[in-house]
This record gives C-alpha cells, structure tokens and sequence, in this order.
C-alpha cells in the first residue's frame, strides 16, 4: 500500500522558504514582481491565473494579471510582452498556455526575455537544462524533482520510466532525472508494450492526459509513482468504476458536473510504494515553483544571491 504525498503540504514548505527569500531580497531593495499574461477566457486558464496572482502577493511579492481578449493577434501578444520585458518592475513574465489559435505561441514564448522566462520555455533555458546548468526549470518537473528530494527518495542509479515526451513536462523531467543520475527511459504514444517497459520502473512518471491509462499492469511493486495528468472525467458510472462511491467523488460531480482524475488508476495504490493524488499532488508544486523562480529571476537580475 503506497503512501500517499501530500503535494499540498510540500507546496506550503517550499512557499514558507520562497518568502524568507522574499524578504532577502527586498532588504537588498528589489521588490521581485510576476506579470501573468491570461489571452482568452478559457475557464481553467483563469482560476490557474487567479491563483498564481494570490499566491505570489501572499508570499509578499508585487503580482498583475493582463488579460487580453480571445481575438488577440499575435503582434498585439508580442506588444504586450515587449512591454512587460521592459518593465524593471517586473522580474518574471508568464503567459498562459493554451494561447487561442491565431496566437503563435512559439513566437511569443520566444519574445520573453530569457531571464524573465519563469515557466522555463524559452529556448536559451531549454538549452540551459539540457547542459544542466539551468537557473529556471520548468515548474511541474522542478515541482517533482522536489518530491523525491523532500521524502528522501532514492533517484541515483534508480530505473525512471517518463510517459508522455511533451516540452512542459515529459521532456524536461527526463532531463532532470538524467542529471540526478538515474536511467531514464521516455516512452510515448508510439512506444511498443508500454506496460512492460514502465513494470521496469523504480520510478515511474505519468504525464499523459488520459485518465487512469495507468493501471496495475503498469507498476511494478513497491515503484514510486508520480500522476502529473488532471483530467475531467464527467460520466457517473466510470467514476464510481474508478472510485467507488467516494463520498468526495460523488460531490464532485453532483456540484461541477465533473471530478478530476490522473493519468493513474488508483487500484495502482495497493501496488505502490509512494503516490501522488490527484488533485492535490503535483499540481500545487507547481505554483510553489513558479514562486521560487519569480524571486530566483528577481534576484538574478539584480545580481543578489538566493536560497544559498
Ligand atoms: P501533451 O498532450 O503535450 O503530451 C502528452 C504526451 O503523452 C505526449 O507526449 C504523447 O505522446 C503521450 N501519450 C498520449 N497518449 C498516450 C498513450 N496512449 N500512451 C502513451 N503515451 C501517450 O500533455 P502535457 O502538457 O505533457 O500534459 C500531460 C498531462 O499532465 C495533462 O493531463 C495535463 O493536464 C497535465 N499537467 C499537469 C500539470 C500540473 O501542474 N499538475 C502541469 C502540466 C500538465
């Protein structure tokens, strides 16, 4: 029976360390600020929005939202990120992904000034984390990374199995896990006898986007096994499939219309060793990092020194 991580209470430590840094950094005069560009009104979009605002002015930091309508062009994007580049009160830009279509998204992601770039996407920082001297990491998988080092898990010489080879997640935890020294493998829609290459995982990395692929077939016992995946899973009877009649389940669905599952079936909790939920595992790392790189890029700039 794996024991459950608890994202949520992991989040609140790395939050209390970011803000100490906080104050360190405005004793050296510099009040680090996080631009989030929102383009759209996609409805996910801005309760993660809303949220990285609100967590970023609770640990003491200046935080805008610029919200830009669903027809923006990508020249009116790329004005309003040129603007934020030359802001010296802003040390980090984020823009939201999905960008409406007519946006170019690798254009503006690119437009970012790369020390500003605190989602870790601009191709200077992809480049940074392939050599291994990244000080911005993508949030999700520096929000993982985090995990095995705060429950003391093993990852030197350990078997890593990453489903899913996207450039926010699947690509770069790969990386980071590469650098702490384990032996990764990426597999991906087209990989051959999935399941019996992620039985080969000690850890084992779901960052799919399909809810509960993941089953028993796939862990070996005792693996340690990350769910990255949110999906909306909206029909009754596969809910009570997935969950029983979890009381939490059943209002879920009866308040949104929907519950928000993994890429992991939960039968693989008897089979684990660790696991994250969903919600409530690596989605909140992921603010608590995108806080640690906003006081990292603030600082960088202005040349002070931080969590030392
Ligand atoms: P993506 O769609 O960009 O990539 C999905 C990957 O899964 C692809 O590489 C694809 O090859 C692979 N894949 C698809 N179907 C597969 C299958 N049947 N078998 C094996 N591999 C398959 O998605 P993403 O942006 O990497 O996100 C993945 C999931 O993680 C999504 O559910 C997303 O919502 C979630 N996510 C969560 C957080 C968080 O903070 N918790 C952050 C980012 C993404």
């Amino acid at each position: 029976m794996a024991q459950w991580i608890d994202g949520a209470a992991l989040a609140k430590q790395i939050e209390a360390e970011v803000a100490a840094e906080v104050q360190k950094v405005q004793a050296a005069g510099v009040n680090p600020g996080l631009a989030v560009v929102l383009v759209g009104e996609h409805p996910a979009s801005q309760v993660y929005t809303r949220g990285k605002v609100k967590t970023c002015q609770s640990l003491g930091m200046y935080s805008e939202r610029i919200e830009m309508p669903e027809s923006a062009t990508t020249d009116e994007v790329l004005f309003a990120v040129d603007s934020l580049n030359q802001r010296s009160d802003i040390h980090g830009i984020l823009v939201q992904v999905p960008l409406p279509p007519q946006v170019v998204a690798r254009d503006v992601l690119q437009a970012i000034l790369p020390e500003k770039d605190v989602d870790g996407f601009h191709p200077v920082n992809v480049g940074r984390l392939a050599a291994g001297n990244a000080v911005l990491k993508p949030c999700t998988p520096a929000g993982i990374m985090e995990i095995f080092k705060r429950h003391r898990i093993p990852v030197r010489g350990q078997r890593a199995v990453v489903i899913g080879r996207s450039d926010i997640v699947g690509k770069p935890v790969s990386l980071l896990l590469l650098h702490e020294d384990a032996t990764v493998t990426i597999c991906h829609s087209k990989t051959r006898e999935l399941p019996s290459v992620a039985r080969e995982a000690d850890i084992l990395i779901a960052a799919i986007g399909r809810p509960a692929l993941v089953d028993d077939t796939y862990v070996k016992d005792g693996a340690v096994v990350i769910d990255v995946g949110v999906n909306r899973l909206e029909p009754l009877d596969k809910i009570r499939e997935l969950f029983g009649e979890d009381p939490q389940r059943l209002a879920d669905h009866a308040r949104k219309g929907y519950t928000l599952v993994g890429d992991v079936h939960p039968r693989v909790h008897e089979k684990a060793s660790y696991m994250t939920p969903v919600p409530g595992g690596v989605g909140p790392l992921t603010v608590a990092m995108l806080m640690a790189n906003t006081v990292r890029a603030a600082a960088a700039q202005a040349r002070i020194s931080v969590f030392a």
